[in-house]
């Protein structure tokens, strides 16, 4: 008889004459059991659903501030592109041309936001972007806040910008053998402030201030006014100075890897401020150092070796033998000390 109870629904009723009380009872209070845990688990399905249009709720409140934000984003972007292109209408610039037909200096003045002092809005043309994946055409008011922003995170190691007081020197390091073959690499970004003297004049009395950079956030802001320098390397071949008949007349002639070159060179969007780099390189042994004194290029001019690499001081042109001996057979680490120094208007 236990056997068949068992096997029962707790919803059919016990024959009275065939059980005693207490299984009736039993049987009725299983029955009840069960019906206050079907009603638990409905309360508490219910509550989960509660919260969940709760979360919802709130996550809806979310997207609306952040559409909101960005609709103050958007509006922010196109108030600042309407400052430039004020800045850019040409009834309020005074256009230079170099009788060369060098590219051409545009100054705009401006008062300052503070009103007393002027800003002076100096524009030396579009360029190239000298990173070798990316080649965007870029106004060089804005060159500065594209280096930091598009690339400040790519693998090349530029992960700052380092900022040099002529005088100061700093060091950028790589591994010599990790930049492939006819690839022009970035080593770094530098940008120029000018001697002690020049900071200390500009600090004092701020009434014409010089504007390279411009749309630079807070923490950059005070770089408005350096002078950009891009510092790149090609590992490449002496013949890369050829023209291109000449180079496919020699095509023949076996590429020894120990022939291949390594060039190092310096741009800058800023045509109206010469300035010379002093290199030094060296590896995990300082007294085995190399030195060389480059001027630092235009980067509106090409940036494909063959075309400036006739002309020495373009460049720094190190031999495979040479770089093999500082790098310890391309063990170490190499460390590119920079100087910068501006040449005196002639
Ligand atoms: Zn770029």
């Amino acid at each position: 008889m236990d056997n068949k109870m068992e096997g029962d629904s707790d919803t059919e009723l016990l024959d009275p004459f065939k059980h005693s009380m207490a299984e009736v009872s039993s049987r009725v209070d299983a029955y009840k059991r069960r019906l206050e845990e079907k009603d638990m688990q409905l309360k508490m399905a219910s509550l989960s659903l509660q919260s969940s249009f709760c979360a919802l709720s709130f996550d809806l409140i979310g997207i609306r501030q952040d559409i909101e934000m960005l609709e103050r984003q958007k509006e922010q972007h196109q108030q600042l592109q309407r400052e430039l292109m004020a800045r850019l209408e040409p009834d309020t610039i005074e256009v230079s041309t170099a009788e060369n037909g060098s590219p051409k200096v545009e100054i705009n003045h401006c008062k300052a936001p503070e009103g007393k002092d002027e800003m002076v809005f100096i524009r030396f043309g579009p360029s190239k972007c000298p990173y070798q994946n990316c080649r965007r055409q870029m106004d060089s008011q804005l060159l500065l806040l594209h280096y930091l922003f598009d690339h400040e995170q790519e693998t090349s190691g530029v992960q700052q910008c380092h900022r040099l007081i002529e005088g100061q020197r700093t060091v950028l390091s790589f591994q010599a053998m990790n930049y492939p073959f006819g690839v022009n690499q970035v080593l770094g970004l530098l940008a120029y402030c000018g001697t002690v003297e020049q900071q200390f004049v500009q600090q004092k009395s701020p009434m014409r201030r010089k504007v390279y950079n411009s749309f630079l956030p807070q923490q950059h802001v005070h770089m408005e006014s350096d002078i950009p320098v891009v510092v790149l390397m090609c590992r490449t071949k002496p013949s890369a100075m050829l023209s291109e008949k000449l180079q496919a007349r020699q095509s023949h002639l076996l590429d020894k890897h120990t022939d291949h070159i390594f060039v190092i060179w310096l741009v800058t969007p800023n045509i109206r401020r010469k300035l010379n780099a002093t290199l030094y390189l060296c590896g995990r042994d300082a007294a085995v150092m190399g030195c060389s004194v480059v001027r630092v290029r235009e980067v509106n001019r090409s940036q494909e070796t063959h075309r400036f690499m006739p002309v020495d001081s373009n460049y720094w042109r190190l031999t495979y033998a040479e770089m093999q001996k500082l790098s310890n057979g391309f063990r170490d680490e190499l460390h590119l000390e920079i100087g910068l120094t501006e040449v005196p208007p002639t």
